[in-house]
């Protein structure tokens, strides 16, 4: 069941890899996720200083059940701002919305003042970079799964971001390097693994707004803690949203938000909500405790 939609999927990604600019209207082409139309009327995106701001959103799924509920929050240009929260708060939902695979229920995510659904789809996602909680990889070679962050990228590009996001070694020690091939057909790439590459597209992409949906999840905490740093370093400048399990990988988020049962309940620095004794101080001091045990 699970290997014909990725075969087919791997056929499909052929047939259009040349046309295609993103992995993501891929998952658009295969109803992945429900798709939304671009307004007939719909222009360009136009980048100016990657300014985000989700206005009086609230979405659900399905209208018994309400997910998010009135978010309101700036990631100001250059910044970098995370979310934390429990599993089911509505943390991914957010980044499905910005990506529009959905578009509100009511209130508007606009980048830059723009409303995102009034600009192309792909206008939209050529300007934000994701690395996802799961992370797709074609039946092809790795270097191609990486090169698909930028198809026209050069091999310095491509061995830059192979170098950031950690993949050298790994790459050094496949039967064919670059050339080796993965996804359902071939090797077999661990979860940490698949996480490393999806972060060297995003590298190559270096789009105007990247986004990390617990990005490093899979990762031991050894690894964890040198792909944070090349994040660090491919994201400063940029205006990013980190969606984080371990708040320790957080502290230095210019802005955190904390959301329960899609509000946002919570927001500040790492040391103003410590000080507020509230929700993110009794999730920081119980993971402090979890690491110390
Ligand atoms: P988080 O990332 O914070 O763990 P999500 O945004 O993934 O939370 O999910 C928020 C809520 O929305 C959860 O209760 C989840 O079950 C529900 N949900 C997520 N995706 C869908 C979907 N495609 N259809 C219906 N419900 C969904
Ligand atoms: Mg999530």
């Amino acid at each position: 069941q699970i290997f014909m939609p990725l075969n087919f999927l791997g056929f499909v990604y052929r047939e259009i890899r040349g046309s295609l600019a993103n992995i993501e209207n891929l998952f658009n082409l295969l109803g992945t996720v429900p798709t939304v139309a671009d307004a007939p009327s719909a222009g360009k995106l136009e980048i100016n200083q990657s300014r985000i701001h989700f206005d009086n959103v609230s979405f659900y799924y399905r209208a018994e059940r309400r997910i998010l509920n009135h978010v309101n929050f700036t990631i100001e240009p250059g910044t970098k701002v995370a979310i934390v929260g429990e599993s089911g708060a509505g943390k991914s939902t957010l980044v499905k919305l910005l990506f529009r695979f959905y578009d509100p229920v009511s209130g508007a995510v606009r980048i830059d003042d723009q409303d995102i659904s009034t600009v192309t789809q792909h206008s939209l996602r050529q300007h934000i970079g994701i690395v996802p909680q799961d992370t797709v990889l074609f039946n092809d070679t790795i270097g191609e799964n990486i090169r698909y962050g930028r198809p026209d990228a050069t091999e310095q590009d491509i061995q830059q971001a192979i170098h950031l996001a950690h993949l050298e070694q790994f790459i050094a020690s496949l039967p064919d390097g670059l050339n080796t091939q993965v996804g359902e057909r071939g090797l077999k790439l661990s979860g940490g693994e698949k996480q490393r590459v999806a972060i060297a597209r995003a590298i190559l992409k270096r789009p105007a707004i990247m986004v990390f949906d617990e990005a490093t999840s899979s990762l031991d905490s050894q690894s964890e803690q040198a792909i944070l740093s090349a994040l660090r370093e491919v994201a400063e400048g940029h205006t990013s949203m980190v969606i984080a399990h371990r708040l320790s990988t957080i502290i230095d988020a210019d802005k955190i938000l904390v959301m329960q049962q899609g509000q946002i309940v919570e927001q500040g620095t790492h040391s103003e909500l410590l000080s507020q004794q509230g929700v993110y101080a009794g999730l920081w001091q119980a993971q402090q405790k979890q690491a110390s045990d």
